[in-house]
């Protein structure tokens, strides 16, 4: 076997622990990044892998990515994530909730859980019951993290309308958007108060089209979206929809929305500084929703949530300028960045 140090995805994490609870039948990983910045705060998956070694690679590879987008989000927080490795029932009881908020409780703060796949707001709420190590509660103000996610893209979809198009001002700027859902719904009404001509899909099409409608735009069909008539394309939906066919087909200037992870592999990156496509990097754009879950950890209240917001277009603005100046392509800067900012 592989040595554990040698596994790809270990990036000289801190701490991995693993945790079982014959009791209570509870298997789950938590993968501490770093905590040079801060507590490391990240989600708890509850998904059952047919591997277990899959689950061990979400909890490297997603505890790295949150250091990344906890840095990038200016937040006193270091990177962390947590897998419950659920059986092929996904059975679920109080009794391994409770087991697993004590082996969260023992690290004593060093990692912050919150809802991720498979976790409802009722099993947070009765890990919190066991451990403060919790963020995102109902009760600690907040809520919803779409509508501060929906700000953020909204402010760094005008940051790319600036870069690429030479205006912020987005009166007749077309922005296609895939996902009218939270983020993507919430983003549409903030464009169409600034006078953007929208363009909206979604798999509900009856939601993309009664949404148009109530602002005035078009509908169009999910495979039409990315490559509509459009100056900007924001995926709001999906993840790995910037593949090479789908960059191909895009006749925008720029792609800036909130879904996580949007290129497929990676390295689609610099397929579309190829075409001269300028891509805010998605866990810089969306880091809206993660700085407002997050607000606990330095008892943060809103109009700081709110001024922590307003700074990542100048985040992106500095991305967008170091690929310039070095040819590295956003995604690879914004990782850089990200890098540098967690002491590596
Ligand atoms: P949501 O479920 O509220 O909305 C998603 C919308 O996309 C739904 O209306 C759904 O019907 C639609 N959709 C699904 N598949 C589609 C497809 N193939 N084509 C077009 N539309 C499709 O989710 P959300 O909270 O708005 O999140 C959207 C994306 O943003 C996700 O990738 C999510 O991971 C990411 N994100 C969300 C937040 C947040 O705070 N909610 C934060 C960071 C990132």
């Amino acid at each position: 076997m592989t040595a554990f140090w040698n596994q790809p995805d270990f990036d000289d994490h801190e701490q991995v622990v693993f945790v079982r609870d014959a009791a209570s039948g509870l298997s789950a990983i938590i993968a501490i990044h770093s905590t040079h910045l801060g507590p490391a705060a990240g989600g708890t998956r509850f998904w059952h892998y047919v591997e277990p070694s899959a689950g061990m690679r979400d909890a490297l590879r997603l505890s790295r990515g949150m250091s990344y987008k906890n840095a990038m989000a200016g937040l006193p927080a270091g990177g962390g994530k947590a897998v419950i490795l659920a059986d092929s029932n996904r059975t679920k009881t109080p009794e391994m909730l409770a087991a697993f908020a004590r082996a969260v409780d023992g690290l004593g703060g060093q990692y912050i859980t919150a809802q991720d796949v498979g976790m409802s707001e009722a099993d947070m709420v009765s890990l919190s019951q066991r451990t403060t190590h919790v963020a995102g509660l109902p009760g600690q103000g907040g809520g919803d993290p779409g509508p501060y996610t929906a700000r953020g893209v909204y402010l760094g979809v005008k940051a790319a309308a600036k870069r690429a198009l030479g205006t912020d001002d987005m009166k007749g700027v077309r922005v296609a958007i895939q996902g009218v859902g939270s983020v993507g719904g919430g983003l549409a009404r903030y464009l169409a108060e600034a006078g953007a001509e929208l363009i909206l899909a979604d798999i509900d099409a009856a939601r993309a089209a009664a949404l148009a409608e109530e602002l005035g735009g078009i509908s169009v069909s999910t495979e039409a979206v990315l490559s509509a008539d459009a100056d900007i394309v924001s995926p709001c939906a999906l993840g790995a929809i910037l593949t090479e066919e789908s960059i191909a087909s895009i006749k925008a200037k720029a792609v800036a929305g909130g879904a996580n992870n949007q290129l497929a592999t990676g390295s689609e990156g610099r397929l579309l500084v190829d075409r001269g496509i300028l891509y805010a990097p998605d866990y810089v754009i969306n880091a809206g929703g993660i700085i407002s879950v997050l607000r606990h950890i330095d008892s943060a209240g809103d109009d700081e949530i709110n001024a922590r917001i307003d700074r990542i277009p100048d985040r992106l603005e500095a991305v967008w300028q170091e690929s310039a100046a070095t040819g590295a392509t956003p995604a690879e800067v914004a990782d850089r960045m990200a890098q540098r900012l967690i002491g590596r």
